[in-house]
């Protein structure tokens, strides 16, 4: 008997399937904060990516949704910076009410596999960006929500 499962998330072949998946993430986790990231700032992009990834466990509120989804909109298209990013967790903060979209079924052909396997810093940078715009163009029917809420968002003060 073979215990290879697929992930109900991201679709990753793996031996323990969802929970395979998730062991590999925190394991990869672990030795990303220590090992690879440390000249590359936060590591933000990798949480928010794989969150999207795994709607059932990390999306399950509109909230946590808006969260990841505008985190990763932001890193991609509007350049990623800490003032942009506080200025979403003010916006979610304000518990402002927001509806939750239909999640993509399709959640892009990379997984955390993919970055899990690099060994030095440069392989992880280039496997992250490629993962984190794989899962953004897998969630196209979500853009226009995700760059509304960050218009909404960046156009609150204080
Ligand atoms: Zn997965």
């Amino acid at each position: 008997m073979s215990d290879l499962g697929t992930c109900d998330g991201c679709g990753l072949e793996i031996a323990g399937g969802t929970h395979g998946c998730q062991a590999l993430f925190d394991q990869f986790r672990l030795r990303e904060s220590a090992e690879l990231a440390h000249d590359y700032g936060p590591t933000r992009l990798t949480i928010d990516t794989y969150s999207v990834q795994h709607p059932d466990r990390y999306c399950v509120s509109a909230k946590s949704l808006a969260a990841h989804l505008t985190g990763l909109c932001w890193a991609l298209e509007r350049g990623g910076s800490e003032a942009g990013l506080r200025a979403l967790q003010r916006w979610l903060n304000r518990s402002v009410p927001l509806d939750k979209p239909d999640i993509p079924k399709d959640r892009g052909k990379l997984t955390v596999a993919d970055i899990a396997s690099a060994v030095e810093t440069a392989a992880y940078q280039g496997a992250l960006d490629r993962w984190a715009r794989s899962t953004w163009e897998a969630y196209s029917p979500l853009h226009e929500v995700a760059r509304h809420w960050i218009d909404e968002a960046v156009s609150q003060r204080g």
